[in-house]
């Protein structure tokens, strides 16, 4: 019995697009954003098909030690959280750097680094205030760490926060912020464009960049400065029944829609149980036989409901595609009130993942 969700991850695209990101950032290293099981993809498939790339980065110590485990060599980085010296130590020993992003970080790893040596990286707060120390104590923790015998590389970064607004005065501070804050130092051990800033800012391209969901597919400044990138994930679902409604019944929970005319409707085992976003909204586009088809009434946890009145050959058995390279889930994201990253890495435990060269 074949699961009625199921994501099809394309390797090769995930090849494909860190080629078109080498392409355009050839002087630059590249840490690969696999975060969050490499956005939902799965990190360890998606790690092997992002070999090429530098290092890999991530968020929480258990998925740098699932990567080390899983036998990659890369350079690994721990992005911001709270580590204490146990930790640290369990960093050093399996080679991950990490980041200093507060007092409590500098001092932690002033105290570790003697018996534990690291590279880490230090986090400018440049303005998008969420981790990192403001330029005054950046100054300060940047002669500390140069001073200390256990710190093996020290890596200037910082992370901006426009994520579509690229030329406002506001970018302009945090950048200026950003150059104040590293002058002096060697522009290879340095950090600071995510996607949107290494497609929109040459000069940002320097020493390390970040880039996440453009490995995945998606070019967050598609209208201004296109790339041939190619989406990896299809997230697709099974027609699990069909039929015809009079005009004036309604579908769904609590009658959100309600047919103008003979309608038929047909229901797709996907919910957001499997992580369709439940604020999809009537119209969302769903792609089936070749056409989009609007999404009608609630999502539910175990199934949407679709009207297929106007595309013949819809039947029990049939596939649709909620999202992929014929639907962009920035598509889906907007109907939905939210952003693809969070409709990747949604794609629930239960949806069964399989993987294509
Ligand atoms: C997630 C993340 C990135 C990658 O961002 P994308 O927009 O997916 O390219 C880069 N840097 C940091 C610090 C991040 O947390």
């Amino acid at each position: 019995m074949q699961n009625t969700a199921s994501a099809l991850i394309d390797l090769s695209a995930l090849r494909h697009n860190l080629d078109v990101i080498r392409r355009l950032c050839p002087e630059s290293r590249i840490m690969a954003m696999v975060k969050a099981d490499a956005y939902g993809h799965g990190v360890v498939p998606a790690a092997r098909a992002l070999s090429a790339a530098d290092g890999f980065a991530v968020a929480r110590l258990k998925e740098a030690l699932e990567l080390r485990e899983a036998g990659f060599s890369h350079r690994l980085l721990l992005l911001g959280t709270l580590l204490d010296h146990a930790e640290l130590g369990l960093c050093s020993a399996a080679d991950i750097d990490v980041t200093v992003h507060d007092a409590g970080s500098l001092g932690a790893i002033a105290a570790t680094a003697v018996a534990s040596p690291l590279r880490a990286w230090l986090k400018l707060d440049c303005g998008m205030h969420r981790l990192g120390l403001d330029p005054d104590s950046f100054r300060h923790a940047r002669r500390q760490l140069a001073a200390l015998p256990g710190v093996t590389e020290l890596v200037l970064m910082t992370h901006f926060s426009a994520t579509h607004e690229m030329e406002s005065p506001v970018m302009a501070r945090q950048i200026a912020r950003f150059n104040a804050a590293i002058e002096g130092h060697p522009p290879a051990q340095v950090s600071a464009a995510n996607s949107a800033m290494l497609i929109a800012h040459p000069d940002l391209r320097l020493g390390w960049v970040r880039p996440g969901i453009t490995l995945y597919g998606e070019n967050p400044l598609a209208i201004q400065h296109p790339l041939p990138l190619r989406p990896a994930m299809s997230l697709r679902a099974i027609v699990i029944a069909v039929r015809d409604i009079e005009p004036g019944e309604s579908v769904g929970y609590d009658g959100c829609w309600t047919a103008v005319r003979p309608s038929r409707i047909a229901t797709l085992g996907v919910g957001y149980g499997d992580g369709y976003p439940r604020h999809a909204a009537n119209g969302t586009p769903v792609w089936i036989r070749g056409q989009r088809v609007p999404l009608v009434g609630r999502v539910s946890m175990d199934s949407i409901t679709i009207d297929v009145t106007d595309c013949a050959g819809v039947a029990v058995g049939g596939e649709a595609t909620l999202w992929g390279p014929e639907l962009p889930a920035a598509v889906i994201a907007e109907w939905a009130r939210t952003a693809s990253y969070e409709l990747f890495t949604g794609v629930g435990r239960r949806v069964t993942r399989a993987y294509a060269d």
